[in-house]
């Protein structure tokens, strides 16, 4: 059995992908993501170290354990793990390998991450996302997020795309995926890339405020029926 694994010296840290729950804290003031398997109970930042998931005093990825944070080469790999029913309202994550890695046969096993691209993907109804709400389940002090469409957004708890890129961070991206339409190059950046929002982005923060807006509208109106029609009822 080989002992030493062959030594790396990339010029520029190897991109991954992998898919994660979006999750926002308690106050609502941070961002972050958590996995969807082993060390799915420790949410992560976008820029953030590992810690070994078994509480070890080691630094992952440690060669005789499994922590570390995971992805996988290729794309298409990380999104055929977003068919399984348990994984549909999981983001794909672009991201940067930092740090210590081992590498395997299909990704890497590591010790500090970026994130620079998230995809939400449609909304249960099948259209394309404009907001992250509430999923209706979560970690301690986390609530996880599920992407939603102006339509079925309503009243419901929830941050838009750009707002949970913001509150996330580090310049990380997190754009829609169009209900039947195929991914956007999220390897290129585009013209969002950095510090403004680009047009999906602008896009999305539109549709959300007109979905809003409608929803206002209709329970004002509501109100002003009930208000003006004394016993009346709807
Ligand atoms: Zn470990
Ligand atoms: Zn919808």
């Amino acid at each position: 059995m080989r002992l030493r694994l062959p030594a790396e010296r990339p010029t520029e840290p190897p991109t991954g992908y992998k898919i994660a729950h979006p999750v926002l804290s308690q106050d609502g003031t941070r961002a972050g993501f958590t996995g969807v398997s082993l060390g799915g109970a420790l949410p992560y930042a976008v820029l953030d170290d590992a810690s070994c998931v078994y509480g070890r005093r080691h630094r992952p990825p440690a060669r005789l354990c499994d922590c570390g944070f995971h992805c996988v080469h290729d794309r298409s790999a990380a999104e055929a793990m977003l068919c399984t029913a348990e994984h549909r309202a999981a983001l794909l994550l672009e991201v940067s390998v930092l740090g210590a890695y081992i590498r395997f046969e299909r990704g890497f096993r590591y010790a500090r991450q970026r994130v620079r691209v998230a995809v939400a993907g449609p909304c249960g109804c099948g259209a394309a996302a404009v907001a992250l709400a509430d999923a209706g389940w979560g970690r301690p002090g986390w609530r996880a997020l599920v992407p939603v469409c102006a339509g079925c957004v309503r009243g419901r708890t929830s941050v838009s795309l750009a707002g949970f890129a913001r509150l996330a961070g580090q310049g990380v991206r997190v754009v829609a995926r169009g209900g039947g339409a195929g991914f956007p190059d999220v390897g290129s950046g585009g013209a969002a890339a950095g510090a403004g929002l680009g047009v999906p982005e602008l896009v999305a923060e539109a549709a959300l405020l007109q979905a809003r807006l409608d929803w206002f509208q209709s329970q004002l109106a509501r109100l002003g029926e009930r208000g003006g029609g004394g016993a009346e009822r709807d």
